[in-house]
């Protein structure tokens, strides 16, 4: 299995507690995706990549801000350029309030089947409080525009630990969801990231956020009551009704192999050796490579196999099944279990550990906890 990951680095403005990539525009400029089309031609003639792929995904940024032609010509190219599998997951990241009832209809006709709708909280004062562009309405009017359009796989973002949010806002936000009748859900924590407005207001004491015992109920409340609903826990962060998993996060889970295209997209596929790419992180630069006829590369790593094998335990810990031992034991010749014996002694004195014959898992008590459970693992 193997997937294409697709950066669209715009967004109408920044969030206030956001440091992904992404830069303040209205719309998505005409020379992006041009550099991207170029892009999906060059690397396409490299040949370094996998032969046939099983998901794409827009993601950003805001991939809703590119107009219903822009997503015609880049999904065009790369089924010119690719062989994209007829069954693949086409998934994009969609923002309340960028998406039109016509682009809705208009990407659906390009191919996408698959939407992430990043709505975060149902209300509207702590959207407010971090700085979103939307309401809970215009959430409504996306998703209600979405179902016109034909999407039936559609996941709902939604965010715990945002500052005021108390526990029953947060549990109303979740019950809200799921009374919608949404495929997926995926429930983050708030990561206060350094160099964002949201991490002054806090540090200057302006903002405060709900404290660690809070966020723990929060993430508790995430668990029990999207599985109550009959949303079943796959990962640490991610919910959905039987058979609508993301498949394109699951291949990354499973540490398969992806392209990534896009202002600092990253890549990993399997040359020699385990190998990681990354993109180069300014617009200018991306662009400029790319009009000579160079590919817009920052970084080429290529794992060891003792590093390859550590990131396949610390993603495929991630998913509440865990690592497939089967598929362990084919790629690297170990069982691991056998490869790491201490990590095993201590996740298992710490009573973390559910070893079955086919996987080795977190329990819930693990995954809360998942970060030190890694370091186990790092020797
Ligand atoms: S919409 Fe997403 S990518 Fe854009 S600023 Fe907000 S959090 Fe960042």
């Amino acid at each position: 299995m193997a997937g294409i990951y697709l950066h669209i680095p715009f967004c109408r403005r920044k969030c206030a507690y956001c440091d992904f990539v992404s830069f303040a525009c209205g719309s998505v400029p005409e020379a992006y995706v041009d550099a991207l089309i170029r892009e999906i031609e060059l690397v396409s003639r490299g040949g370094d990549y996998p032969a046939a792929f099983d998901t794409v995904f827009f993601g950003g940024g805001t991939p809703s801000l590119l107009s219903g032609e822009q997503m015609q010509r880049i999904m065009a190219a790369l089924d010119a350029h690719f062989d994209i599998r007829a069954e693949t997951e086409r998934s994009m990241e969609v923002n309340p309030g960028t998406a039109t009832p016509e682009k809705l209809m208009a990407y659906r006709a390009a191919g996408i089947n698959r939407l992430s709708i990043g709505l975060q909280s149902t209300h509207d004062a702590l959207l407010s409080n971090i700085g979103r562009i939307h309401t809970f309405a215009q959430f409504l009017d996306t998703l209600k525009s979405a179902r016109n359009a034909g999407f039936t796989n559609i996941n709902v973002d939604l965010m715990h630990g945002l500052p005021t949010q108390t526990l029953k806002q947060y549990k109303d936000s979740l019950k809200t969801i799921c009374d919608l009748g949404v495929q997926h859900v995926s429930a983050y924590s708030l990561i206060l990231e350094e160099g964002t407005p949201l991490y002054s207001s806090v540090h200057s004491g302006e903002v405060s956020l709900p404290d660690e015992d809070l966020v723990a109920d929060m993430q508790d409340a995430s668990i029990d009551d999207l599985e109550e609903r009959g949303y079943h826990r796959y990962e640490i962060s991610n919910f959905a009704q039987e058979g609508f998993a993301c498949r394109h996060n699951l291949n990354y889970w499973h540490n398969g192999e992806y392209l990534g295209l896009g202002l600092a997209a990253h890549a990993a596929v399997r040359q020699k050796r385990w190998t990681r790419f990354a993109n180069v992180g300014t617009l200018e630069e991306y662009e400029r490579l790319l009009s000579r006829g160079k590919r817009p590369l920052a970084e080429t790593l290529r794992l060891n196999p003792r590093d390859e094998m550590f990131e396949c335990v610390m993603l495929g810990l991630r998913l509440t099944q865990g690592v497939d031992r089967a598929a362990f034991l084919a790629r690297f010749g170990l069982d691991v279990v056998e490869a790491y014996p201490s990590a095993m002694e201590r996740l298992c004195a710490r009573g973390w550990a559910l070893e079955s014959e086919a996987f080795l898992a977190l329990n819930r008590k693990g995954l809360d906890l998942q970060n030190e459970a890694l370091s186990f693992f790092m020797r």
